[in-house]
């Protein structure tokens, strides 16, 4: 194999080699000095040169990685800005996942499946990620059809923030009778006999759902670990080099922290996290964030692990929930007395926030509480903060927003309930809802997420192609073109948008000197697929801090080694997360033809793999060699 073109030049000193070098690609920078570019070095994490490939061979050395690119293109590493990912790794291996499954009838089999492996004492479970509106069938799975699927498996499938479906196995293994009542907020439905069917219903408060869920079996000891180094993989598949986790129900701080953390020490997170911290308990919220204060600070971390600030939810009365499937839910006539206190305990503290809320109802109460400690000169003192989701937020709540230094972050939860949204409130409000568009008018910091795992799936690429073609996962249109944005302002809100609400816009989000060195080499060219294509993009070859994460096709087996999945048995090991199914701009006979390339090169590469010892068990040395395709 012929190397770089090194010979002839002065030799280079040990400080400018590269550790690693993509050449040959179609580089998107984000920088406006120089927007576009054919390579990127990367040296001790950190990019040295963006430009040319002559610009980069005076960098390669003898322990330079040189990596092709083919022509392909080039991202920053993309941020999503709000993504349960600290407990989604908690639990990552342990869940089927519906992801990108086309049909009902393909979800049902994997399920059957799955429940065929699944040993006694444990259960299956879809949570979250799908919507019905996914599927070719347009309905969810029947009760009929789960314990046909399932006789002696406990099985339990989330629907969004809606219901869920357990079979008799799981009714049992939940002890969920006649005699059981109602939890607030929640209904079990139950038959003209008076037992439960299996249906859950949020109504609208999903308390009823996770409470549920949290009847089953968790990871323990070392699992944890490998379930979280396994999604954050998963994660690295789509170009993921950043999150901001969103914290949530039944994430602890600090018990449920520990992994990321121990995780962090050894060097072992593929994806940078910047965290929040979310009370638990209602009635006590006040109590856990001064101590909390009391422990640690906003920006305490390194680049890896961060805590960023408090939130999602600062107090639980002052929570909406987003089934809207359901009336928007009226909150406590009273709940800004202990608002305000939290949120005047965080600015005298010098903590930032974020702050759930769904509809301009609670927009409006929450911004009387900040706008009564303005006047007071006590926020935002300084403090980040911003609102997540606001799917009906006012105009007039916007300026009001901007007025007080407020960020957004958004979500494509609409992607999944987009449907249900057009139901309940008409496609009028919906083609604004959020107002994306009215968002970035008024300057203000915009990120975008998916809000995953348990509501939306994880993939980037769907919430991108929500943004710029303003459909859902069912192929509704909810949209218009005047509140869609353009492929590069929705990659823009994807990586440096996501930047600023960490206030790591100086390191992050760009690939410019002296910046992280995230990048990933994609599928196919974002800026140039069919727009339809773009939820089917994947990357090839990630790169976190200079390491690479994810390698797939020409690279794969030059990234990182992981353990393999535990427990055996994990739905993950057999079906892997997001179920890629073929473009959609390519269709019949040539569909038929790129399938059966594909068993044929699957054979190839296997044997391939094989040849060079990649098998799980012997792991790919990874910075020893030059690799030049
Ligand atoms: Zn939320």
């Amino acid at each position: 194999m012929a190397t770089m073109p090194v010979a002839g030049l002065p030799p280079i000193s040990d400080t400018h080699v590269a550790d690693l070098v993509v050449r040959n690609a179609k580089v998107y920078t984000g920088d406006p000095a120089r927007p576009q570019a054919s390579a990127v070095a990367i040296k001790d994490g950190k990019v040295t040169v963006v430009g040319d490939d002559d610009d980069v061979a005076a960098l390669i050395g003898a322990r330079t990685r040189v990596v092709d690119a083919l022509g392909r293109r080039v991202i920053p590493g993309l941020n999503d800005s709000h993504l349960h990912v600290i407990r989604g790794g908690l639990n990552y291996v342990l869940e089927l996942r519906w992801d990108g499954v086309p049909t009902l009838r393909q979800a049902l089999a994997m399920l059957r499946e799955q429940a065929g492996r699944t040993p006694k004492g444990q259960w299956v479970r879809v949570v979250g990620g799908w919507s019905a509106d996914q599927f070719a069938e347009k309905r969810l799975p029947t009760l009929a059809e789960l314990n046909a699927a399932a006789p002696d498996t406990p099985v339990f499938v989330l629907h969004l923030y809606q219901s869920a479906l357990m079979n008799r196995a799981a009714l049992r293994a939940a002890g969920y009778t006649r005699a059981t009542p109602d939890p607030r907020g929640g209904q079990i439905v139950r038959g003209r006999d008076g037992e439960p069917t299996g249906m859950l219903l949020a109504a609208p408060s999903a308390l009823i759902l996770y409470s549920t869920l949290a009847a089953a079996p968790t990871l323990q000891g070392d699992d944890l670990k490998n379930s979280t180094r396994h999604f954050l993989r998963e994660l690295n598949r789509f170009g993921l080099t950043s999150a901001i986790d969103a914290a949530g129900g039944f994430q602890n701080f600090p018990d449920n922290y520990g992994t990321v953390i121990d995780l962090a020490r050894s060097g072992q997170l593929s994806l940078r996290i910047a965290y929040h911290l979310f009370p638990q308990t209602p009635g006590q919220e006040i109590q856990d964030l001064r101590r909390w204060i009391d422990m640690v600070r906003p920006g305490d971390g390194d680049e890896w692990l961060r805590l960023n600030g408090a939130g999602e939810n600062l107090t639980w009365s002052a929570a909406d929930f987003e089934n809207f499937t359901e009336p928007r839910p009226e909150l406590a006539a009273d709940y800004e007395a202990g608002f305000e206190k939290a949120v005047r305990m965080l600015m005298e503290n010098g903590w930032g926030f974020r702050l759930h809320a769904t509809y301009d109802e609670t927009i409006r109460r929450d911004l009387a509480v900040f706008e009564k400690l303005a006047a007071e000169g006590l926020f935002p003192a300084g403090n980040r903060w911003l609102f997540d989701h606001a799917e009906t937020v006012s105009q007039d709540s916007l300026d009001r927003i901007a007025a007080l230094g407020g960020a957004m972050s958004i979500q494509n939860r609409m992607s999944f309930q987009g449907e249900a949204f057009v139901r309940r409130y008409g496609a009028g409000a919906a083609a604004e809802a959020p107002p994306v568009r009215a968002m970035l008018d008024r300057g203000l910091i915009v990120g975008a997420g998916t809000d995953a795992t348990r509501v939306s799936s994880y993939n980037p690429w769907v919430a991108l192609h929500w943004l710029i073609a303003g459909r859902t996962v069912g192929d509704l249109t909810i949209y218009p073109p005047q509140n869609r944005v353009s492929r590069e302002t929705a990659l823009t809100m994807y990586t440096q948008a996501g930047a600023k609400l960490t206030g790591e816009q100086d390191v992050k989000g760009i690939l410019k000197p002296g910046f992280y060195g995230d990048l990933a080499i994609l599928s196919d060219d974002f800026f140039a697929v069919d727009e339809q294509d773009i939820p089917h993009i994947e990357s090839l070859f990630t790169v976190t801090g200079g390491r690479i994460v994810y390698a797939a096709a020409e690279y794969e087996g030059l990234d990182e080694a992981l353990p393999t999945i535990s427990p055996a048995w994990s739905p993950v090991a057999y079906f892997g997360g997001y179920q890629a199914t073929v473009k959609p701009s390519i269709s019949g006979a040539r569909q038929a033809e790129l399938l059966g390339q594909a068993v044929a090169e699957s054979e190839q590469h296997r044997q391939w793999r094989a040849q060079r010892g990649f098998t799980p068990a012997a792991a790919p040395e990874i910075f020893d060699t030059c690799f030049v395709l």
